[in-house]
């Protein structure tokens, strides 16, 4: 069914011919944009499954608000440089800094929001001032709390999964109750990108604020605890 999947539906949007696990590095990277719907910034497939996802929750008084999808390499690294200037700025060693910014953020190259698959979601209808994306909102009287379990019940039916849990045994990226994946596809391009072996690409860019610190033993240990450290939903 995987292979059909691709081949049939998928292989086209994104102009490959080879093998159908073989997926363009540039893509898997961040750095072929191309391939993504301008609008709402996800695979054609995925974003086809998000508008159903919001018309079904629309039925239950919820307001599906995408507010990131598709991020660039490039704008990933400016995310990157700019924490690392603050974190820096405020005393912390660069090791620290990088400790700090990877409580959140991605390395640039190793995002899952390089692939038109990830979306940060919130509910349009109760205002909310500042940053939207925090756990505090989801808990208690807080303002996401009916959405989280809404999509904690939903999501699945659509092909959606949380990616960063509430899950102690997991480590890596801290829960963020917001960030929910296409799994069928990124369980694909994660795969791919593990086996291609792209982690030893990240650090070669100089314009990286703080590439000198990411060693061969620090990007390892990122791939096993960050990268992998997903949902037991999404492990295959
Ligand atoms: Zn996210």
């Amino acid at each position: 069914m995987t292979r059909f999947f691709f081949s049939v539906l998928l292989l086209p949007f994104l102009g490959f011919s080879q093998d159908a696990h073989d997926f363009d590095s540039a893509f898997l990277m961040g750095q072929k944009e191309d391939v993504i719907s301008a609008k709402h910034g996800l695979l054609p497939q995925v974003e086809i499954a998000f508008l159903q996802m919001q018309r079904a929750a629309k039925k239950d008084s919820i307001e599906l608000k995408n507010v990131s999808s598709y991020r660039s390499y490039a704008v990933q690294k400016r995310i990157w440089n700019r924490k690392f200037e603050r974190f820096t700025n405020e005393g912390l060693s660069p090791e620290k800094a990088i400790q700090k910014i990877i409580e959140y953020s991605t390395l640039p190259g190793t995002s899952r929001h390089h692939w038109g698959t990830d979306i940060d979601i919130i509910d349009a209808q109760p205002s909310v001032e500042g940053d939207v994306l925090l756990e505090e909102h989801f808990l208690g009287n807080g303002p996401y709390v009916k959405l989280g379990l809404w999509l904690k019940k939903n999501a699945a039916t659509y092909g959606f999964e949380l990616v960063y849990t509430k899950d102690r045994s997991r480590k890596g990226f801290f829960y963020e109750p917001w960030h929910y994946t296409y799994s069928a596809l990124s369980t694909e391009f994660l795969s791919s990108f593990i086996e291609e072996n792209l982690i030893e690409k990240i650090a070669k860019d100089s314009t990286l604020l703080g590439s000198s610190y990411l060693t061969e033993s620090f990007l390892n240990h990122y791939l096993e605890e960050n990268i992998k450290g997903i949902s037991i939903q999404l492990k295959e």
